[in-house]
């Protein structure tokens, strides 16, 4: 009997993926050392190529009328170029109606391909990637040990743009803490405004017991910020903004609430909500 196609009960996608086919490729994280995140906890894995051509036929009768599938895996833009280019080819062949395909990748899996492969995989159909920026300040980067610098990460987005292929950013809110979140928030604004990604995803950081961070705060040496500092975060953020045709969304807002709106357009209307909500929750 066939195993089930998804290792876990519960599959992450991000927003703007949900009418995506999702495909388990990779498990965990090929770098899994950022000092807040859990996703890595799942040791990094790339499935053998049965399993992946027995989890593509169990998505071609899930799924037969999708017309995009999604490697699961926090960053399976990892696996070399030829490889993703054998896979895009099977799954065509059981699933025909497929046109497109999106991904996680962090931006050194980006720097690891040249630009002929970056270009033989977007005509090949990959059409976006979603890449965690987490923040655009080297220090805040480094002491999380992202493994990445703004610079790295712009370098990897313009060859994305030569290429053709979209992108998705995804920032953490609250990374810096309550020490830096002015820094954070200025310098993550200052980096995306260099960028053309289609979305910017912000998520409060959440503390998970058992990371780095989580004893940085048992100790005292993090200062967890609280939803309504991080609200304040996310409003500098937004009113340094300049990014263009993207849409901007926060899916933590409170703890319970999704901002979401175009940028430029609806940066006013945007700003004027982040406001009433800060009148309404912040004690005078
Ligand atoms: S790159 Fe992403 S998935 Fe990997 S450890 Fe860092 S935050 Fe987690």
């Amino acid at each position: 009997m066939a195993s089930p196609i998804y290792t876990h009960d519960t599959i992450y996608i991000p927003p703007r993926e949900e009418d995506s086919a999702p495909l388990e490729v990779v498990l965990g994280c090929s770098w899994g050392r950022c000092t807040f995140c859990d996703f890595a906890r799942d040791p990094f894995r790339i499935l053998p190529g049965e399993k992946i051509l027995e989890n593509i036929e169990g998505l071609a009768c899930m799924f037969p009328e999708k017309e995009r599938v999604f490697f699961l895996g926090e960053n399976a833009f990892v696996l070399g170029a030829d490889t993703i280019l054998e896979l895009f080819a099977q799954i065509r062949e059981k699933m025909p109606k497929v046109t497109t395909f999106a991904m996680y990748a962090r931006a050194d899996d980006v720097l690891d391909k040249t630009a002929e492969e970056l270009k033989a995989l977007s005509a090949a159909g990959l059409d976006a990637l979603h890449i965690g920026v987490e923040s655009g300040s080297d220090p805040i980067l480094s002491e999380r040990r992202k493994g990445l610098t703004a610079q790295q990460m712009l370098e990897a987005f313009r060859m994305l743009e030569i290429a053709g292929i979209g992108y998705h950013l995804t920032v953490v809110l609250g990374l810096g803490g309550r020490d830096y979140s002015r820094l954070h928030a200025i310098e993550t604004a200052r980096l995306l405004n260099k960028t053309h990604p289609e979305s910017i995803w912000c998520l409060k950081l959440t503390l998970f017991e058992g990371t780095p961070l989580y004893g940085e705060w048992t100790r005292g040496t993090f200062h967890l910020m609280d939803p309504v500092e991080v609200l304040a975060e996310l409003k500098l953020l937004l009113q340094n903004l300049t990014v263009t045709d993207c849409i901007f969304e926060d899916t933590t807002v409170l703890d319970s609430l999704t901002l979401q709106g175009r940028l430029p357009e609806q940066k006013d209307l945007l700003l004027r909500a982040v406001d009433r909500l800060l009148a309404a929750n912040t004690v005078q």
